[in-house]
C-alpha cells in the first residue's frame, strides 16, 4: 500500500503523535479506506517530510505516529506570483500549477480592468495544499488576501526584483531578458506581475516600469490569456534562474497524495 501524503501545521519529529484534521480524517477513513497502521507522509514546510503511520481516535479521528524522517527540509526559490484575480475556475488552477510550478507566495492584485475582485483565500489555500502534497512539494506557498495595485507598488520590499509580463511589446524576449541576468539578479528575490484579461492601464504600465530592479518581458507574439501568461512566466523563470536548473532528484513513485493516486 503506497503511502498517503498529507501537509500539517504540526511540528514534525520523531515519535511525535500528531493529530490530523477532521477532513484529513474524513478523507483517510471513508475515502482511501484506511485502517490503523497506513502508512503516511508527513511534511509542514519547516522540518523536512517525514514517514509516519495513521492511528484511528474514536468514530471519527485519526492521527499520525511519526517516525523517521525521509527528506530534510530544502530551500525554495523565494518567488511570488502578482496575478490580477480571474474567474473561479480559472484562479483555482492558477493556485494548483502555481504551487506545482515552486511559487513561494500567491498575491491576487486588483489593478483597474481587474473584472474579479472578491478572491476566496481559503479556497485557493486548499489548492494550494492539495498541489503541494501532489507534487511532492515540502512546503505549501503563502496564499495572501488581494491588494490595490499601488499599494503592492508602494509596499514592493527594497532588493526584490520585479519581473512584468508586458503585452504591449515594451518587453524583451523573456529568455533574452532573463539570460542577461548578472550573478547578483539571479540571487535576489523576485516577483513576477501578470496584468488582467483587460490589460494592465497606462498608467500602471508606467508605474511598473518606474520600479526599481524592474525587467520587461515579452512572452512571444501571441497574447496569452492571464492564466497562461503566469505558468508561462513561472516556468521560463525556473528555467533559467530557478530550481529548474537543478537535475530533477528521482524521488520514489511510491507517494500518494491525500487525493488519490498521483
Ligand atoms: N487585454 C490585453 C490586450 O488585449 O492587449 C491582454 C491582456 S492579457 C490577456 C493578460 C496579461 O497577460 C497581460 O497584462 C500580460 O501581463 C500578460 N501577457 C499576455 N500575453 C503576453 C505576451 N505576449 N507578452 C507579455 N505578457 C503577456
Amino acid at each position: 500500500m503506497s503511502a498517503t501524503r498529507l501537509f500539517t501545521e504540526a511540528d514534525l519529529s520523531a515519535g511525535a503523535d500528531t493529530e490530523l484534521t477532521e477532513a484529513q480524517a474524513h478523507y483517510l477513513r471513508h475515502v482511501m479506506r484506511r485502517d490503523a497502521g497506513a502508512p503516511l507522509l508527513l511534511f509542514n514546510g519547516r522540518h523536512g517530510e517525514w514517514q509516519a503511520t495513521l492511528s484511528l481516535r474514536g468514530k471519527k479521528g485519526a492521527a499520525a505516529q511519526v517516525a523517521a524522517q525521509t527528506r530534510p527540509q530544502a530551500a525554495e526559490p523565494d518567488l511570488w506570483l502578482c496575478f490580477a484575480p480571474v474567474k473561479r475556475a480559472r484562479i483555482d488552477w492558477i493556485a494548483e500549477k502555481a504551487t506545482e510550478l515552486g511559487v513561494a507566495a500567491l498575491q491576487p492584485v486588483i489593478t483597474r480592468h481587474t473584472i474579479v475582485e472578491r478572491v476566496n483565500v481559503e479556497r485557493l489555500r486548499a489548492n494550494a495544499v492539495e498541489a503541494a502534497e501532489q507534487t511532492e512539494r515540502l512546503s505549501v506557498p503563502e496564499v495572501r488576501a488581494p491588494v490595490e495595485f499601488a499599494r503592492l507598488l508602494a509596499d514592493w520590499p527594497a532588493g526584490r526584483r520585479l519581473l512584468m509580463a508586458d503585452e504591449t511589446g515594451g518587453g524583451r524576449p523573456i529568455a533574452e531578458a532573463l539570460g542577461e541576468l548578472d550573478k547578483a539578479a539571479r540571487a535576489a528575490p523576485w516577483g513576477i506581475v501578470i496584468g488582467p484579461e483587460g490589460g494592465f492601464a497606462a498608467d500602471e504600465l508606467t508605474a511598473l516600469r518606474r520600479m526599481k530592479d524592474v525587467t520587461a518581458v515579452g512572452l512571444g507574439p501571441r497574447i496569452l490569456r492571464a492564466d497562461t501568461a503566469a505558468l508561462a512566466a513561472l516556468a521560463c523563470w525556473q528555467a533559467s534562474v530557478g530550481d529548474w536548473r537543478q537535475p530533477t532528484p528521482r524521488l520514489s513513485s511510491d507517494y500518494r497524495s491525500s487525493r488519490g493516486a498521483v
